[in-house]
């Protein structure tokens, strides 16, 4: 019953290559045209946020050196260049939801040995806004929360935190301006945070101000370590 289900899914919609959306085969993971190269982020990266720098020589990345982030170390599994950009518009705009799949599998592969060192206990998504995550019909960084739940089998909490307020786009924003606007954006749906070691996730990563007022929010209900994983992330330099 269940193949047939999947069988007829699969000719209503079928499956698409997660990076250019071409048409692949089912059970294929990308196109032929994709599948030849590796993705993942590779190469020196900031041992603070994650973001790829131009060599191995500094350990903190620019913006990193020079301020203080609330979580304690962050990852990303693509760095941020036309192809995955273009995927993740699709993702976050154009309902291409399973793509979350193979970002988790990705993320799995690279970071899952990590997750378990830092003893995650839970995963939790960057809430967004009610009103416009109904408008959207869903938050893409709770669909790749729960993709990645899924494949390293740990639990994935999207109601400890909310945000209460509806930010500007960050886009036009710089630094300081992105942190008064994310100023009181969230806050806990329960005063007490359960968790201790937590992993929050979201879908790009640029200044961290979001995942650090998130972050900042968590630690204030008790948790003590907050790790971050993106699906993906600019350049540090
Ligand atoms: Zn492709
Ligand atoms: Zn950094």
């Amino acid at each position: 019953m269940r193949e047939i289900a999947s069988e007829m899914l699969g000719f209503l919609y079928p499956p698409r290559c997660p990076l250019c959306d071409t048409l692949i085969l089912p059970g294929e993971r990308l196109c032929a045209d994709c599948g030849g190269e590796s993705w993942t982020l590779q190469g020196p990266v900031c041992m603070r946020c994650g973001k790829p720098m131009e060599s191995g020589r500094e350990e903190y990345c620019r913006d990193c050196a020079r301020k203080q982030h609330a979580y304690r170390q962050g990852k990303a599994v693509f760095a941020y260049h036309d192809k995955v950009r273009q995927s993740m518009y699709r993702f976050k705009y154009a309902n291409r939801r399973e793509y979350a799949g193979f970002y988790a599998g990705e993320a799995a592969r690279k970071y899952g040995g990590w997750i378990a060192r830092c003893g995650v206990e839970v995963i939790v998504p960057v809430p967004m806004y009610a009103w416009k995550q109904r408008r959207r019909g869903y938050n893409q960084a709770e669909v790749f929360a729960r993709a990645l739940g899924r494949e390293l089998d740990l639990p994935v909490d999207a109601g400890i935190v909310r945000r209460i307020r509806n930010t500007v786009p960050q886009k036009e924003l710089n630094d300081r301006q992105r942190r008064k606007n994310l100023k009181n954006a969230f806050q806990l749906n329960k005063d007490v945070v359960k968790y201790s070691q937590i992993l929050l996730v979201d879908d790009i990563y640029t200044t961290g101000s979001t995942v650090d007022a998130v972050a900042e929010t968590l630690l204030s209900g008790g948790a003590t370590h907050i790790y971050c994983l993106c699906i993906s992330i600019g350049a540090g330099f």
